[in-house]
């Protein structure tokens, strides 16, 4: 696996799987370009994602929701009431921060320092910042008193107190600006599955239990995007809402986790490397009965948040509904008068209509990407004594599955072998197959060791009756990704033969 993030950053740049944004104007912070080989990988991940989640079960749709989306959407969902982070402004240099973020970036003694000015206990980092949240003039004077410094310019800063930040980008809609013309860009893509709920019930006659998935991409204002796109302010969202009968919720949340965990390694990162976080009550979010979020071991950055699964219990449906009060919701839910459905199914027992429990498993692709990259990543001492980078990318993931190489990129009897084979290894369907002709073939195996190629077939003077073995014609080289290996196989048992090896 790598050992820093830098190594990646490196890689996803110099062979063109990541870029930043809006690069060629200076940049702009938190928004990413996937390049050639990016795109991809994403869209690798996504399908792998969506064959496991929607294809290989029987208890689960599919959905495409817009991403701009009714205010009224956001006001019912909590967002526009809960959806902020506390921030705090440095005086000096008007430079703006994540409380949270401020305080985990300073040095360990500064960070006991704060929480014994809070009263808070050192170990328990969310309590530091809750109690920092909790009382802000208090805060302001413990940050200054402790010595937090600016990360930026390094120097101690002059803190302002914690205010809360809305993180949803909100936009006009149709050409008059007034004050109720406006949509919010979704924050997550859960919304859109809830306010499709009852369509989704009408439309395919579901019973409980089941699910509906959806990826796509959700925008949110973070204070500080970084860590490459770890944190960024449009990121894609692979998510799951799985409506329940109440009271078998804790039984499919414990499923959610085991199935999740399973994928993961299916994608290459190990449960060795990721550790299950039961997220205490006070960091819960406003929707939350219970969450896991799962916390993958990222180079640098150590546990982060990779994928969070949450019981929302039956407060999204609860919150969405019309005539909330006949009900009997658990969820503590702001009153609605806007919404013009209810949102309810009728209860498989009983027949009578009941509000489902939610279990979201929600990952990001962006944090997947990284975490898959991470994982793939080897640099490895040749017996020549040369180090290469390969990245041991599981087969279905790999943006490109075989590279075909003519060894003469000027002798048409090599090229349109070579060209045919391409066709034809194009025609099943695996994903990208690349025709290679940029030269050095050193270099090619190079270069595709370093975006994860699984297999590179090489057609020579041999293959085509031109070399001194005649027993070597029709056949084409195929050198293996991970064991170097190089075998020699019939040009009409080639199909075959990667088929079963990419499987
Ligand atoms: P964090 O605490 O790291 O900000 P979160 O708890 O706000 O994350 P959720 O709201 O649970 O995240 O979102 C579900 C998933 O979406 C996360 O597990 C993560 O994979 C992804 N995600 C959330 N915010 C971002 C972001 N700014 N950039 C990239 N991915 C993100």
């Amino acid at each position: 696996p790598a050992t820093s993030m830098e190594e990646l950053v490196s890689l996803c740049k110099r062979r063109g799987f990541i870029f930043q944004g809006s690069e060629i104007y200076g940049g702009l912070q938190g928004f990413y370009d996937y390049g050639p080989l990016g795109v991809e990988l994403k869209n690798n991940i996504k399908a792998a994602w969506w064959r496991s989640n929607v294809y290989e079960r029987d208890d689960m749709e599919g959905l495409d929701a817009s991403i701009i989306m009714h205010r009224m959407v956001l006001r019912h969902s909590g967002h526009e009431a809960t959806f902020s982070d506390p921030m705090v402004d440095n005086k000096k240099n008007n430079k703006r921060y994540r409380l949270d973020h401020l305080v985990k970036d300073q040095k360990a003694d500064v960070q006991a320092r704060v929480a014994e000015l809070m009263g808070a206990d050192p170990a328990n980092f969310p309590a530091v910042v809750a109690a920092l949240n909790a009382s802000p003039a208090q805060a302001s004077q413990a940050l200054r008193d402790a010595g937090v410094r600016d990360p930026f310019s390094g120097e101690i800063g002059e803190w302002t107190e914690p205010k809360p930040f809305n993180m949803m980008f909100k936009t006009t809609i149709g050409p008059v600006a007034d004050d109720d013309s406006y949509g919010y860009l979704r924050p997550e893509t859960a919304q859109g599955i809830f306010t499709n709920f009852k369509n989704v019930v009408d439309s395919t006659s579901r019973r409980l239990p089941f699910g509906i998935a959806q990826i796509g991409k959700a925008f949110r204002n973070e204070i500080t995007p970084r860590n490459f796109i770890f944190r960024v302010r449009e990121l894609e969202q692979m998510e799951i809402e799985f409506f329940c009968v109440p009271g078998t919720d804790e039984q499919w949340h414990e499923h959610w986790l085991e199935k999740r965990l399973k994928w993961w390694e299916d994608q290459g990162v190990p449960r060795s490397k990721i550790e299950i976080l039961d997220v205490p009550g006070e960091d819960l979010a406003h929707y939350s009965k219970r969450t896991y979020d799962l916390m993958y071991d990222y180079p640098t950055l150590g546990h982060e948040e990779i994928e969070g699964i949450a019981n929302r219990s039956d407060y999204d449906l609860g919150s969405h509904t019309k005539a909330q009060g006949e009900l009997g919701l658990v969820a503590k839910v702001e009153e609605n008068s806007d919404s013009v459905a209810k949102l309810t199914i009728p209860h498989p027992d009983t027949n009578k209509p009941v509000v489902p429990f939610v279990i979201e498993p929600s990952a990001g692709v962006d944090r997947a990407m990284l975490a898959v990259l991470s994982e793939a990543f080897t640099k490895e001492t040749l017996e020549n004594g040369s180090e290469r980078i390969v990245l041991k990318l599981k087969p279905h993931l790999a943006p490109i599955k075989v590279a075909v190489i003519p060894l003469a990129r000027n002798k048409e009897e090599i090229t349109s072998v070579a060209k045919a084979i391409k066709a034809e290894l194009q025609g099943l369907g695996l994903g990208r197959v690349l025709y290679e002709d940029s030269g050095n073939i050193g270099k090619a195996y190079r270069r595709h060791d370093e975006v994860g190629t699984p297999f590179c077939v090489t057609v020579d003077f041999d293959t085509v009756g031109k070399g001194e073995d005649p027993s070597l014609v029709d056949t084409v080289t195929v050198r293996d990704r991970d064991t170097l290996k190089q075998d020699r196989v019939k040009i009409s048992d080639l199909a075959g033969w990667i088929q079963a090896r990419l499987r």
